[in-house]
């Protein structure tokens, strides 16, 4: 497990256990691999909250029952922070997530590059065990598109990144737009809220389709 952001130096795959001989899959948590809305809704459950799926937003759809008005910003950061501490390996998984990984990593390596709070670190960790997806993590803040590039560029082969949010997926294309992107939005009341650029993205929702446009990057790449 290690921690990247744009004050640290890139990771290098040899210290992730990663021999870089082969493609990789360089694949996002939240929303792709685990459902994080639904997961900090039970969070918030708990402490007496709801999560209403109105919009593509966090704290401005935290309310508590029977109010018109979300929550202020703040006590949201407050909760969010508290889930990352002591909730988020509890979160449901995106259906068909880690048995594609799995037979994914018969061909690519694979790193998990998630934006989370320090504090995610060990549930997360703890969480991608539990599911079988027990792969090089690393704990990102800012644009995931420099430490793609960086990742990438070590790599035999093509690379891959799988992200839900735009700005990831623009920040990559920005950095090293030789990697292949694909969007996917993992919870399906999400989805036709969820911006997209399929243009400069293709956007593929399940894993499923994902897992077959994947290939088809893998299977291009031996012919
Ligand atoms: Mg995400």
């Amino acid at each position: 497990m290690t921690f990247t952001s744009p004050d640290h130096p890139p990771p290098e795959l040899s210290t992730l256990g990663l021999a870089g001989n082969r493609p990789l899959l360089i694949v996002d948590v939240d929303e792709v691999l685990g459902l994080f809305m639904e997961g900090f809704a039970r969070y918030l459950g708990g402490q007496g909250l709801e999560m209403r799926f109105d919009r593509f937003a966090l704290f401005q759809n935290i309310y508590l029952p029977g109010e018109d008005t979300h929550i202020d910003l703040e006590t949201g950061q407050a909760h969010f922070q508290a889930f990352f501490r002591d909730a988020v390996a509890d979160m449901p998984v995106a259906d068909g997530g880690p048995e594609a990984l799995a037979r994914l990593s018969h061909r690519a390596d694979i790193v998990i590059l998630t934006n989370a709070p320090g504090q995610a670190l060990e549930g997360r960790a703890r969480w991608l065990k539990r599911h079988g997806m027990d792969y090089p993590l690393l704990i990102n803040s800012g644009l995931k598109g420099p430490v793609a590039a960086a990742l990438a560029a070590q790599a035999v082969g093509p690379a891959v990144f799988i992200d839900d949010m735009i700005p990831n997926l623009d920040s990559v294309a920005e950095h090293a737009p030789a990697v292949a992107r694909f969007q996917t939005v993992a919870d399906p009341r999400l989805r036709s809220m969820a911006p997209s650029r399929p243009d400069l993205h293709p956007r593929i929702d399940g894993w499923d389709g994902l897992e077959a446009a994947i290939t088809g990057v893998l299977d291009a790449a031996v012919r």
